[in-house]
């Protein structure tokens, strides 16, 4: 089969690699039809991890199954599904409370494995014709009959939507309040579009790339540009001085300023500042334990200088980490069908798998007018 595989930094490949199969009786085989290019994808694909060359990329699946392990009772051949970036048991403790990204037992000696991703187990991802989703009963969500109508908002339910969401319930956004969210990348916007969702009174989103900042506004948002002054002086003039009851980090640990200058901890410091005292944060943005090719030495370490003393002057709390995709897949599954939210409003593209190489190049170079790539490895009949 096809698919997208890492041949060092900066250099994807799309070559043929053996065929997914089915491997234990609980296995589930998907042909994908969607499969996006996520910006976690760009921290493998800059070199910037232990990704190793030849491994498939992409966790933000959907597709049709075609073939399920003789141990598979729930899902049937032909059901469309959207599939977790988590890769999860199901029977571990943490599965059982919930916590599916953590999970014990898929990436022994760590809490947590995913499709296609560094240091989260051996999973091959699914920028291919086909996926193998280990206990397939327990990973794969079911897609009502306008899934293959539907399918860039429900593609959306791999990652990024849960994903945004997560952001917004870790920093714990109530009816009513004010929500600042750093970074108008896909998991931004839907932070932004999950904090509407949940009845915030004012929703602010910094970012300096037009392009996302117009999405941002499409949502009933405020665009903050922080190219043109400080996001914090911003937000500030935005809430009579007292800061946001809220606030998210989607960034993560390449953050960096307009002039490009790289900074692990600016979007936690400038989160610090603008959320008001005893507000919540919530960060989802992506930062690792070693970063061996940062240019900063204690980045290296996975260490940031943090504004400790003021954020526990604020009395402010912080909610962090990957998203437990399953604990929302199914109600955000279930707003799409009702035509409540539409995620999809983020995407800019949508194409073959063999034009992968070329769409890894310009969403790394954040080019204008490439807010979100769906790759389509097999065409829908
Ligand atoms: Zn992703
Ligand atoms: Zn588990």
């Amino acid at each position: 089969m096809k698919a997208v595989v890492y041949n060092g930094p900066r250099e994807v490949m799309v070559k043929e690699v053996p065929d997914a199969k089915i491997e234990r009786p609980t296995d589930v085989l998907v042909k994908i039809t969607s499969t996006n290019i996520c910006g976690s994808d760009l921290h493998m694909y800059e070199g910037r991890t232990s990704f190793e060359k030849g491994r498939v990329f992409g966790h933000e699946n959907l597709g049709q199954v075609v073939e399920v392990g003789n141990a598979v009772d729930k899902i049937k051949v032909g059901d469309w599904v959207a599939i977790p970036f988590n890769v999860s048991c199901g029977h571990c403790a943490n599965c059982e409370r919930q916590l599916t990204a953590f999970c014990l037992t898929m990436n022994p000696g760590m809490a947590g494995a995913a499709f296609g991703f560094a240091d989260m187990g051996p999973y091959p991802g699914g920028q291919a014709e086909y996926l193998r989703v280990p206990y397939g009963d327990f990973n794969c969500l079911r897609l009502p009959e306008d899934a293959q109508e539907k399918q860039a908002d429900y593609v959306m339910l791999s990652d990024i939507f849960p994903t945004g969401w997560h952001a917004t319930e870790l920093a714990c956004v109530q009816p009513g309040e004010s929500v600042v969210i750093y970074g108008a990348g896909p998991v931004g916007l839907m932070a932004a579009l999950s904090a509407t969702v949940k009845g915030a009174r004012q929703v602010m989103v910094v970012d300096r790339h037009p392009d996302r900042l117009k999405l941002v506004e499409s949502l009933g948002a405020i665009p903050i540009d922080d190219s043109k002054g400080s996001p914090v002086e911003q937000v500030m003039a935005l809430t009579n001085g007292i800061g946001a009851d809220r606030g998210c980090e989607c960034v993560g640990y390449q953050s960096h300023d307009p002039q490009g200058h790289e900074h692990p901890n600016m979007t936690l410091n400038d989160l610090v500042k603008s959320v008001k005292f005893t507000g919540r944060i919530g960060v989802v943005g992506v930062f690792v334990p070693k970063d061996p090719n940062s240019p900063d030495p204690l980045g290296k370490k996975g260490e940031i200088t943090f504004d400790y003393g003021l954020f526990w002057n604020k009395g402010q709390s912080m909610g962090t980490g990957q998203c437990n995709v399953k604990t929302y897949n199914r109600q955000l599954r279930d707003m799409i069908h009702a035509g409540r939210v539409k995620p999809s409003f983020i995407v800019s593209h949508k194409i073959t798998l063999d034009k992968a190489p070329d769409a890894y190049k310009h969403f790394d170079a954040r080019d204008s007018g490439w807010t979100k790539v769906i790759l389509q490895p097999v065409a829908v009949a």
